[in-house]
């Protein structure tokens, strides 16, 4: 696959100041659809992590001294460096992560757009005057960047998990040391040389490739980091957490979810089942706000599987280059086989395949749009995510008995459910354990909400006008003797 501007795809590392090459001892990166070498990026460890953490102080007290105009003025020229260089991103990220090229084309100008707010929110981070508990005294509050931050992000979104934490952490006047996913660094190391030329100071932004525990060791413990912000797993995001509590770091914080997708009765079920397919199988179902439970009330649960099954029947699997592709390969072998540990455990439990339920034809890591219908508690895509192209269809009989299976998680991240009358839509939201609902609508994430998620789910908002708060520190100013 050609590029336009091949310096995009960049073997290197940029630490602190300087760019580290990469040669073939380094980390090898493969097209997850044709296991084809992408390239190579350095396996670098807890001293150039230290390097970047170094340099990052030094930038930032220069970055958080200039006008919020002028911080914002280059956000801005990222932004639009990002957009002019979507076709050429898109395909980095197909290359390396294998979702369809509309696709990633797609989350490149979704990842961009969360540059675009926040260059616009860093000329907004107010402040307050409090009226003062004496006469002679005046209460101001202000807001002051955190200083360096930290931050881990996955392989689904190589590009927008990113910008969703660097767009506001620079608005603020945060420095960042970034480790990407070792399976997709090069849409980070591709957004880094834009950086670059947007004119972004050099040290303020740098991305390390290389060993996970060692790098997030050297982040956790380093006392000049004083906020890390993650993206993946509970598993490893409590580990993180476990490892900042020495340093008192500030934590972001966006992990695993479980989220339900209810149909009502009520429901426009073609609506619902438009919803289903963009909320279980974006990204073939590796999401943390994929519906993973899809709960349907017992009057609609045979139409509602029905027309489910005969959409899902028709979407396309295949190699995310090739026209008319919906759904990629997954990432790897051990997500290929917890699909299949999901499918087979349900089945053995009475669940019902009505499409698909075994891997696709293509081999590699393909797997087919599945939809099980007859699915119960006691099955394991009840409680874990599957993190693939697999709907599982429980049955309910009324409002309490759906809220109360629903909310019968240890995760709280996305949720959506369909349904027309109005007392019943509040009365949903409001009952629902969870950080987003998503009503009559299976696409929630856009920069201007907050997004995030309650209980195992994880801390803080990322996006919005929240999301900026997360990367500053208060400071209560007291002026006395006026
Ligand atoms: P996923 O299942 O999405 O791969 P992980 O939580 O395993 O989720 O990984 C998310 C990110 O965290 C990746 O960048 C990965 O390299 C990183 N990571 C994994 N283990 C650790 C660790 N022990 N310390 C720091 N980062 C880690």
């Amino acid at each position: 696959m050609t590029l336009k501007d091949p310096s995009l795809l960049r073997e290197a590392a940029l630490v602190g100041t300087r760019w580290i090459e990469a040669d073939d001892s380094g980390i090898v990166v493969k097209n997850p659809a044709t296991g084809e070498l992408v390239g190579y990026v350095p396996k670098l460890g807890a001293a150039e992590t230290k390097e970047a953490i170094d340099a990052a102080a030094v930038a930032q007290k220069g970055w958080a001294a200039r006008t919020a105009k002028e911080r914002s003025g280059i956000l801005r020229k990222w932004f639009e460096l990002m957009i002019d260089n979507k076709d050429d991103l898109g395909r980095i990220l197909t290359m390396e992560q294998g979702k369809p090229l509309a696709e990633a084309t797609g989350e490149i100008v979704y990842g961009a757009s969360f540059v675009e707010w926040f260059a616009e929110e860093a000329r907004r981070l107010y402040g307050d005057i409090v009226p003062g508990h004496q006469k002679d005294k005046r209460i101001l509050v202000m807001k002051q960047p955190i200083g360096v931050v930290a931050a881990i992000t996955p392989w689904n979104f190589p590009n927008a998990m990113i910008t969703r934490k660097a767009g506001p952490a620079f608005a603020a006047g945060c420095a960042m040391v970034l480790k990407p996913a070792s399976q997709t660094p090069f849409s980070a190391i591709a957004i880094a040389v834009l950086a670059e030329r947007a004119g972004l100071p050099a040290g303020l932004f740098s991305v390390i490739t290389g060993s996970a525990r060692e790098i997030g060791a050297e982040m956790t413990a380093n006392p000049t980091v004083r906020k890390l912000t993650f993206t993946g797993s509970t598993e490893i995001g409590a580990e993180l957490y476990k490892q900042c509590a020495p340093t008192i770091k500030k934590l972001g914080l966006e992990l695993g979810g479980n989220a339900p997708f209810i149909v009502f009765d009520d429901a426009d079920l073609d609506a619902a089942v438009e919803g289903a397919l963009i909320a279980k199988f974006r990204n073939n179902g590796q999401t943390c706000v994929c519906a993973n439970r899809l709960y349907v009330q017992e009057g609609v649960y045979d139409a509602f599987s029905a027309k489910l099954a005969a959409a899902v029947g028709k979407l396309k699997t295949g190699n995310g280059f090739d026209e008319g592709v919906i759904l990629g390969p997954l990432i790897d072998n051990a997500a290929l086989e917890k699909v299949e540990e999901h499918v087979a455990d349900a089945v053995k439990k009475g669940g019902r395949v009505v499409q698909g339920g075994k891997r696709h034809t293509l081999g590699g890591t393909f797997y087919e749009a599945t939809v099980i219908a007859d699915v119960t508690p006691d099955m394991a895509v009840a409680k874990e995510e599957t993190f693939g192209p697999v709907a599982p269809l429980f049955r309910f009989k009324d409002e309490d008995d759906v809220i109360a299976q629903a909310n019968d998680t240890e995760f709280g991240l996305a949720s959506y459910f369909y349904a027309k009358e109005l007392s019943r839509v509040f009365r949903v939201a409001e009952a629902l354990e969870y950080g987003m609902v998503g009503v009559n609508t299976g696409l929630i994430s856009t920069a201007e909400a907050p997004f995030g998620g309650v209980k195992l789910s994880g801390l803080g908002r990322e996006g919005s006008r929240y999301g900026i708060e997360e990367f500053t520190e208060i400071k209560y100013v007291c002026l006395g003797g006026i």
